[in-house]
């Protein structure tokens, strides 16, 4: 056996299934050793009071790139991804959305050289366009993304479209991410909230209500079971909706759930003091600190089945450029997603293999990334977190590389934290200071077939 090109050395290697003390070899980027008694390496990183994580995996992330640049693009985002210890995104963006295989090749070309992690790139489903659903899916998309409601400019789906679209992508063995929002009623509450003149920010829970979630959700999960296709609830906000997802699940449904820490940590009053800075939507809900509790708890238990950060940043300042209805939706979270999931396990709602779990593991496995991603074993990519589990930080703006500038999870102070964060084997990051060697590379979706994996270019 020749030499290892790096050796992370006595750390403890979590999983899912649990941790132990083990030396993790890797040679051309794979992972090619866990166990004791290691080779000899070039070069030897003492890991040990350390944990060992398989790098993130965060599924729904925004960087406006192409698009808006100005609120985020490439280089910046997967720098923040880095230094807090996600090595896979994937990413789409409303502003440039891909919904056909030319903008795909488009935005892949464009995007040569500017990443910092890996990542695969999702299309937005058009209603009406079921019939590009097959041609997208081979050309290597990692998932379609639907709105029941027309938001961010991107048309919405109602029940007949949206049976459509799924039906295509069972046929085709397509992955959906849903957004779920009841047009008929974001659009009537719109229109009386208007009317009264108002523009402060406590309009928000009663424009994007409860019951316009519950509904489209209920719909969407009864379409999905009734299509047999797969599908992913988008950012699921409260534990009713949940429970749609649980019971269409049981009656078959291929139905995954994902969760984001704005639905557990942030609470749905403070809209009123922080007005657009708490603008995203479906809004937070959580109202007591017993609905933290549950969040957590379905997210411990897989009916929630994984996280993501639905990293959608605006500056302070473009979030304050005009009232609540006019100035964009969406949080940054790529910054702050794995020191909250790191910090929940401090606080005892998770362990570190719930997190190896929710943020690598099953995210992985929902878009066709697993085995290469999402695990450290022999044969996965070598990505790797060093995790200092005594550390303790509080979050500030200031420390934010995501160009929005700004976290709304300023002022909390976390434990555990990402020393080293490894892509493909290679330092991309240390002590929150990222490389910006721009080597990430893109992943295609499982559906892509050999015409365009040489065409594109991706692994
Ligand atoms: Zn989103």
């Amino acid at each position: 056996m020749t030499d290892l090109d790096l050796l992370l050395a006595g750390g403890t290697v979590v999983s899912p299934g649990g941790r132990s003390r083990l030396d993790v070899g890797v040679r051309d980027g794979v992972v090619v050793h866990v166990g004791p008694g290691a080779p000899s390496a070039r070069r030897t990183v003492d890991a040990s009071g350390l944990f060992v994580l398989p790098g993130g995996v965060d599924t729904h992330v925004h960087l406006m790139d192409p698009g808006s640049p100005e609120r985020e693009d490439f280089p910046t985002g997967t720098s923040a991804a880095a230094a807090s210890g996600v090595t896979t995104i994937v990413e789409h963006s409303h502003g440039t959305p891909v919904r056909t295989v030319a903008d795909l090749r488009g935005k892949v070309h464009h995007l040569r050289e500017r990443s910092n992690v890996d990542y695969g790139l999702a299309a937005h489903a058009w209603p009406g366009q079921a019939s590009d659903v097959a041609g997208l899916w081979a050309a290597g998309v990692t998932f379609f993304k639907v709105f029941t409601c027309t938001t961010h400019g991107i048309p919405g789906h109602d029940a007949a479209r949206l049976r459509e679209h799924l039906t295509a992508t069972a046929q085709a063995g397509a992955v959906s991410l849903l957004h779920c929002e009841d047009e008929s009623l974001t659009e009537a509450a719109e229109a009386l909230l208007r009317a009264t003149g108002r523009t402060d920010g406590g309009i928000l829970p009663d424009w994007r209500s409860r019951d316009a979630e519950l509904v489209a959700a209920a719909v969407a999960a009864l379409l999905v079971r009734r299509t047999g296709a797969r599908a992913t609830l988008a950012h699921v906000s409260h534990p009713e909706v949940a429970g749609y997802v649980a019971r269409e699940r049981a009656l078959g449904a291929a139905l995954h759930a994902e969760g984001c820490p704005q639905y557990f940590l942030l609470r749905e009053d403070e809209v009123l003091d922080e007005g657009a800075l708490r603008k995203f939507t479906p809004p937070a809900r959580a109202r007591t600190d017993d609905d933290e509790v549950e969040m957590w708890r379905l997210l411990r238990g897989g009916t929630l089945t994984h996280m993501s950060s639905d990293h959608a940043p605006s500056t302070l300042e473009q979030k304050r450029a005009g009232d609540i209805w006019n100035v964009h939706f969406g949080l940054p979270g790529l910054d702050s997603t794995m020191s909250l999931l790191l910090d929940a396990v401090a606080r005892g709602h998770l362990s570190y293999e719930d997190v190896t779990r929710v943020y690598s593991e099953r995210p992985a496995q929902v878009y066709g990334l697993w085995p290469r991603k999402g695990r450290i074993a022999v044969g996965s990519d070598a990505d790797l977190v060093l995790v200092d589990p005594a550390a303790q930080r509080t979050l500030r703006d200031e420390d934010v590389l995501s160009k929005a500038g700004w976290t709304p999870f300023a002022g909390r102070t976390v434990r555990g934290r990402v020393v080293q964060t490894y892509l493909r084997g290679t330092l991309v990051a240390e002590e929150g200071r990222p490389q910006d060697a721009r080597t990430g590379r893109l992943v295609l979706g499982p559906g892509a077939d050999a015409e365009h994996r040489r065409a594109l270019g991706g692994d």
